[in-house]
């Protein structure tokens, strides 16, 4: 298991921004988690099986389906023993075991990466906000699969989704920022990044659509997470309600338990200061 120093992860980022009091119940009190939604558990076992695929072919070995399917069905497992999986309306441990099996037999069927330079390769880089100011706090990122191009590097990210991305999608997401600067301030090349979406429709299709960053947005990055760090420093957090948010939140009964801090003088005019900064 990995250990950190402090960080920021793209995931405790976008955790902020969807809803700041899950991210106060995971990250910062560290509640328990009752359940875990099935799209996260597939999700984890299909990377799973593709990592130890593309390590393999880094290596120049072949691997067929019935080891991929061995991989799944151990990672499955092991999530399975330390919490209990929530299952949408229609889903069951069977059916969600065969689309991930699908899912892995759709993306074989496709011609396999080249170049392979890493594969789950950590980094750690400092954030830079647009004054050229570092926050202390690093970014940790974990890149799923590079490989070497033409023109550079190339970053694959891998995903299930229950439908296709579109070009919006991939151009405004954060996750491309986060892990472009991460590559961009280790090996000062401007990666590109592929997202390769296996779509859990009832016959699995495998998306690639690819999207760039500049050295703008990196800045754009840094002042944002400078502005959620002063949030959370000054305790800022709240529920952000929607249907996306809570369906599979572990934190249901103690979010509706929560009540507000009565903030002391000074707190209250730091939430205040941070706010307005926001
Ligand atoms: S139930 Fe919804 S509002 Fe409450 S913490 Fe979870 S995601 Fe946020």
């Amino acid at each position: 298991m990995r250990s950190y120093r402090k960080h920021w992860s793209y995931s405790a980022i976008n955790q902020y921004l969807r809803c700041p009091l899950q991210y106060y119940f995971e990250r910062v009190l560290r509640l328990p988690k009752p359940t875990v939604g099935s799209g996260l558990v597939l999700g984890g076992a299909i990377h799973e099986a593709l990592a130890y695929y593309h390590s393999k072919l880094k290596r120049g070995s072949v691997v067929n389906i019935e080891q991929l399917e061995t991989i799944f069905h151990i990672a499955w497992e092991s999530r399975e023993a330390d919490q209990k999986i929530q299952y949408k309306r229609g889903e069951s441990r069977v059916t969600q075991m065969d689309l991930g099996i699908g899912l892995l037999k759709t993306y074989l069927q496709s011609p396999p990466p080249e170049n392979i330079l890493d594969v789950e390769r950590e980094i750690t880089v400092p954030l830079v906000n647009s004054q050229g100011e570092y926050l202390e706090t690093p970014l940790v990122t974990i890149l799923d699969l590079i490989t070497a191009t033409d023109d550079g590097l190339k970053i694959h990210e891998l995903k299930t989704s229950g439908r296709a991305y579109s070009q919006f999608e991939t151009d405004t997401s954060l996750q491309a920022t986060c892990y472009t600067h991460a590559s961009w301030s280790q090996f000062a090349v401007l990666a590109e990044i592929d997202f390769v979406v296996l779509v859990k429709t009832k016959t699995p299709k495998l998306q690639k659509i690819s999207t760039l960053r500049s050295e703008e947005d990196f800045f754009r990055l840094g002042d944002l997470v400078e502005k959620i760090e002063r949030a959370v420093g000054n305790e800022i957090f709240y529920p952000i309600e929607s249907p996306l948010n809570c369906a599979n939140c572990p934190f249901r009964a103690p979010c509706r338990e929560w009540q507000p801090q009565p903030a002391s003088t000074t707190s209250l005019q730091l939430a205040v200061n941070g706010a307005a900064q926001c």
